[in-house]
């Protein structure tokens, strides 16, 4: 498999970072979770009681915590300056902060530019909001991943319960409607799908199926 980069984008909860894994396993490349990245900065304005509305507060938090990722057995472990905190970012008080940390353009332009880094080898698959518009705009492959909300937060809840993590169904399926109303409406970088992104809608299907039509979705690019 030529090292091309592969960009996933969608709205919370919508698959992507499941299928972006077995991808970048499948094809002996580099799993990228962009969302994690915005996630640990806003696991860091928590611990340092950085306001999120602090623009250039989060923005410096970016420079003296870098984030890095390391492969495990247990999958993909995420840490901020060495600590590790893949646990931390998932849980609720960060997930319900994420997109108005997300959405300032110093802290973004701080973490695209990481992004591109990570990518410059080529052989990488990255999942987040704005990859195939902003991060990776010549990614060989763009996929924009949907599924109804109902689905997503059924997805979400189970698993939370698997991790442990305690939230009824409304709620969940509340946050996820709020987190996509607000990463679609930022004026910096908005969610929104790529004018050359192949639309997957992977309501009512498995992960296998997905998997395999962005597969031939990658054949049919002639990869
Ligand atoms: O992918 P995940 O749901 O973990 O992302 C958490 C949040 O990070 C998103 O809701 C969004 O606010 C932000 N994000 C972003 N751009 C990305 C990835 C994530 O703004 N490329």
């Amino acid at each position: 498999m030529e090292k091309i980069s592969i960009a996933i984008d969608g709205p919370a909860s919508s698959g992507k970072s499941t299928v972006a894994k077995i991808l970048a396993r499948d094809f002996d490349f580099i799993y990228v979770d962009t969302g994690a990245m915005y996630r640990a900065i806003t696991f860091l304005a928590i611990k340092y009681q950085v306001a999120f509305s602090d623009e250039s507060a989060l923005a410096e938090l970016t420079k003296k915590y870098p984030i890095t990722f390391k492969q495990s057995v247990h999958g993909q472990l995420v840490f901020a300056n060495g600590e590790e905190i893949t646990q931390a970012i998932r849980q609720p008080d960060v997930t319900a902060a994420v997109s108005e940390v997300s959405a300032h353009a110093k802290v973004r332009n701080e973490l695209v530019e990481a992004q591109r880094q990570l990518a410059e080898a080529g052989g990488i698959v990255m999942d987040g909001r704005d990859i195939g518009t902003t991060v990776l705009p010549e990614a060989e492959v763009k996929i924009f991943l949907v599924a109804s909300v109902e689905e997503r937060a059924q997805r979400r809840y189970k698993e939370n319960q698997e991790k442990g993590i305690d939230m009824d169904f409304e709620a969940i399926k509340e946050a996820i409607a709020k987190r996509d109303y607000l990463d679609s409406h930022r004026s910096v970088s908005p969610l929104v799908q790529a004018a050359d992104a192949q639309l997957v809608d992977t309501t009512g299907m498995s992960i296998d199926q997905v998997v395999t039509k962005i597969k031939e979705v990658i054949c049919s690019k002639g990869f």
